[in-house]
């Protein structure tokens, strides 16, 4: 639906004259505005995420068929990944930085574009409830460390491990070489970016991780960052990202590609102009994964990466399907 202005004219309210509704010029975005192309994959409500998370749409789409909002789909979606032991590159079981500890990151972006991230946080299992809580209940935007996680307890969240066997094993494992290098495959890189649009239109995101395994203490890529692992303009769309954290936010990508859509692109082709900007600053280095996801006003989807293996899910009424994302690389 193109959104439109009515003002009323009172200078014209003189008697005998019925008041006459002006309509505003439309906005550049506006004429922009493509119309509803139903041969498009455009439906509504729907939720997308990063990877092959099919319960963690599943979980969205249950809040999105009941009515619920889009801002409550992506908070309980991306959840259920937080909470999924076997996931070690997002929340609980997390794989840990260089010195053992799992450090978390998350944030979340509504409608209004009130938005909630916590930074390298310790301790808690599910960084997304506290982005959350930091949106709605502080003036700030962001906590990070030790503050973000007392925070956490004066809101009442547990105190948890989140480093499990699994991960401990691996860590010292990797301790005896301690090589780090960003590795190009699914197994390093997981993190958990969704996107939904509920029935009355309105859209929402939330992307959340344990970031790069093994990294340096303290370090903090794109996903919790606005702009970079996350952006959601309500009037155009959403974009979120997986991969290498340092390049998504060198080019600021999901607010990137919204501005891309809001000038008239498809997510489609804005992922993939994403991914080649990332391209253009890295022409002797491409041995990184980075993944883009987006969706426009209308419920049309698009992914992009660079190294072929992304992939991303899509849960709307026509069904729920991981769907292969094109590359820039094609082997
Ligand atoms: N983007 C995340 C980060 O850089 C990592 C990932 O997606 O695997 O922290």
């Amino acid at each position: 639906m193109q959104r439109r202005k009515f003002l009323k004219n009172s200078g014209a309210l003189t008697a005998g004259m019925l008041a006459t509704p002006i309509i505003a010029a439309p906005s550049d975005y506006e004429k922009n505005q493509k119309p509803i192309d139903t041969q498009s994959n455009a439906t509504i409500p729907i939720a997308i995420c990063t990877w092959d998370f099919g319960n963690a749409t599943a979980k969205a789409w249950e809040v999105l068929s009941a009515g619920g909002s889009s801002l409550d789909a992506v908070h309980q979606g991306v959840m259920v990944e937080e909470n999924n032991l076997d996931n070690q590159t997002v929340g609980n079981g997390g794989r840990p930085d260089r010195d053992g500890n799992v450090t978390l990151d998350a944030c979340i972006m509504d409608k209004d574009a009130n938005c909630g991230a916590v930074l390298a946080i310790q301790n808690i299992a599910n960084p997304i409830s506290v982005a959350r809580k930091v949106m709605e209940e502080t003036p700030h935007l962001m906590l990070v460390g030790k503050g973000a996680e007392q925070f956490a307890y004066e809101q009442g969240f547990e105190k948890q491990n989140l480093l499990t066997e699994q991960s401990k094993k691996e860590w010292e494992e990797w301790k005896k070489t301690s090589q780090y290098k960003p590795i190009i495959n699914i197994e390093n890189h997981d993190t958990i970016g969704m996107l939904a649009i509920d029935e009355k239109g309105d859209i929402a995101g939330a992307c959340t991780t344990s970031g790069m395994a093994y990294k340096m203490a303290g370090r903090v890529g794109d996903s919790p960052i606005i702009g970079a692992g996350l952006f959601v303009d309500n009037e155009v769309g959403g974009a979120t990202a997986t991969g290498v954290g340092e390049e998504v936010v060198r080019t600021v990508g999901s607010f990137l590609i919204v501005e891309l859509m809001r000038q008239g692109k498809s997510p489609q082709e804005a992922c993939e102009e994403g991914v080649k900007r990332i391209i253009a600053k890295n022409k002797d280095k491409q041995d990184f994964q980075i993944g883009f996801i987006a969706i426009n006003k209308q419920g049309e989807t698009g992914a992009y990466c660079i190294h072929p293996g992304f992939t991303y899910r899509t849960y709307t009424k026509q069904g729920h399907v991981n769907n292969p994302s094109g590359s820039y690389l094609k082997s």
